[in-house]
């Protein structure tokens, strides 16, 4: 189950990438995002569209961690990881990210994974949940069955209306991030 319509998915999914960091480890890819975040975090703060972008994507986060904690899922995926064995965050999904999204969690005041913690589980999944604050499209839009069994109508309509919004914000910053980059 998806939050999104089809074409917003298709859309978000299929956006050029232009990475600096294809085929490149997770290492090496939160590595390169410290660097930039060391290089040009305090310009691109003091971008104002940007510092607005941040501040509406913290306002997001906050609502969708509170609406989860509410709805209850981040209980159902806590005792899935811990003594149902099973988690959804599979080896390899790290591979997915990249260093603008690694760069948008630094800017955003989060820490970055300093070294496996979970051998046979994404790279970025801690002891108490994934440490990104910002994460993939793929883990904000995504509902497995467990959860969908729980949920009532107006909470899931409440949830995908959240998490829409944070996607949407979450993009606008990710592009104005690379566009400033791209330009500096
Ligand atoms: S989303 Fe579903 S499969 Fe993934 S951790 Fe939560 S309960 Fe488990
Ligand atoms: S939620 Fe975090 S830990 Fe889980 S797959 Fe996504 S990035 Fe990895």
């Amino acid at each position: 189950m998806h939050y999104l319509s089809e074409q917003d998915r298709q859309h978000l999914m299929m956006r050029p990438t232009e990475c600096l960091d294809q085929g490149s480890s997770i290492e090496d890819k939160i590595k390169l995002a410290q660097d930039l975040y060391t290089s040009w975090g305090d310009a691109l703060r003091k971008q104002s569209h940007i510092n607005k972008l941040l501040a509406d994507l913290e306002r997001c986060l906050r609502v969708s961690r509170q609406s989860m904690l509410e709805f209850k899922i981040i209980e159902i995926c806590k005792r899935c990881d811990e003594e149902e064995g099973g988690s959804c965050c599979g080896a390899g999904m790290e591979n997915k990210i990249d260093i603008f999204l690694l760069l948008m969690n630094l800017l955003l005041g989060g820490s970055l994974a300093e070294h496996h913690l979970r051998t046979g589980s994404c790279y970025l999944l801690g002891d108490s949940g994934c440490v990104l604050k910002v994460r993939l499209v793929l883990c904000v839009d995504f509902l497995c069955d467990k959860i969908l069994t729980v949920l009532k109508a107006e909470e899931l309509l409440s949830l995908q209306k959240i998490s829409g919004e944070e996607l949407v914000t979450g993009f606008r910053l990710y592009d104005a991030i690379k566009k400033f980059l791209r330009q500096a």
